[in-house]
């Protein structure tokens, strides 16, 4: 039986594409010095992104898989093997994630902690990021399969909870309503020993009915992952963040109201493309004043399928 790789990697940034061209031909090679026939596929952003570009660039690449699909990775990869030699194609131009909320998973991290991702995509169009043209607009998972993956991992020792996806206060968002408190308060009404942290929040989603079901149970640790990426009013218009400084401010008083304690985490852009050296200090001041107890800092970077390059320049 010949063996089947499947490369799941990153297109999100050019600057990552280059660490996984050579991993895919670092596969493929392997193939060579080993004389054995193994299936090598690509799945997942850098495959969506690049698509039939990507087979040309890799000959020894048998099929892409982009972002979605994966229920059918099964299927897809018994015909690649009917059909050796020949390059296919599973890549829809406009992806949209399909839940498959039945089949169980496999806990890839320490035995302790996971992360249960909550929705895939997103459906913010940020000017400098091409999740949305990756991974398509916002798919939210069902409330109860979300409980029910963390109630087997907390039967299971798991102690520490991440929920994560690319914009996690806007949960549900994609039903018709904002559902990321409904969840909470379904997680809180679990037994056991677990906590549980929150990931990629956004300011103008992350309402008050959340906080209060935040609030209201200790196993929601007080840590909280808030992306700003600015501070700058007109770089946060420019970047089609819809929420301004004040507004920033305001939120992070009633979340320090309400969680005192909240170890606050957040990520700023620098670099954008109408930053100037002023704004660039206006931020420098923002995060001095104290406010953060994590920063995560990114260079803006140029990607040619994003809006800001091809309307900022
Ligand atoms: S919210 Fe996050 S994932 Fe969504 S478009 Fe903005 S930066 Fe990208």
């Amino acid at each position: 039986m010949s063996r089947r790789s499947v490369v799941r990697k990153t297109g999100w940034i050019q600057k990552l594409c280059s660490t996984t061209f050579p991993k895919i031909t670092t596969h493929s090679r392997l193939n060579q010095e080993t004389g054995r026939r193994s299936t090598l596929v690509a799945a997942g952003c850098l495959s969506q992104r690049y698509r039939e570009d990507l087979l040309q660039e890799i000959p020894e690449l048998d099929a892409l898989l982009g972002s979605q699909d994966f229920s059918e990775i099964v299927p897809l990869l018994d015909r690649v093997c009917r059909e050796p030699g020949k390059q296919l194609s599973f890549v829809q131009p406009k992806p949209h994630y399909q839940q498959f909320e039945d089949q169980e998973k496999q806990q890839s991290t320490p035995r302790h902690f996971a992360y249960v991702k909550i929705a895939e995509g997103c459906s913010n169009m940020c000017s400098f990021c091409n999740i949305p043209m990756l991974w398509g607009l916002l798919s939210s998972r069902s409330v109860p399969s979300i409980v029910n993956e963390i109630q087997q991992l907390v039967s299971r020792g798991v102690k520490e909870i991440n929920l994560i996806s690319q914009d996690t206060s806007s949960f549900g968002r994609d039903r018709g309503q904002l559902e990321l408190a409904e969840l909470l308060r379904s997680i809180s009404a679990l037994e056991g020993d677990f906590w549980v942290r929150l990931f990629y929040c956004y300011p103008n989603t992350f309402t008050g009915d959340v906080l209060a079901a935040f609030a209201a149970d200790k196993r929601f640790y007080a840590y909280l992952n808030m992306p700003f990426q600015h501070i700058e009013d007109n770089v946060l218009r420019k970047m089609n963040h819809k929420i301004n400084r004040l507004q920033i401010e305001q939120k992070m008083r009633e979340v320090k109201r309400i969680l005192p304690e909240v170890a606050w985490r957040t990520t700023f852009i620098v670099g954008f493309l109408t930053e100037t050296e002023e704004v660039f200090e206006q931020l420098l001041e923002f995060v001095a004043a104290g406010n953060f107890t994590h920063l995560g800092v990114f260079t803006y970077s140029p990607e040619d399928n994003i809006r800001s390059f091809s309307t900022l320049g």
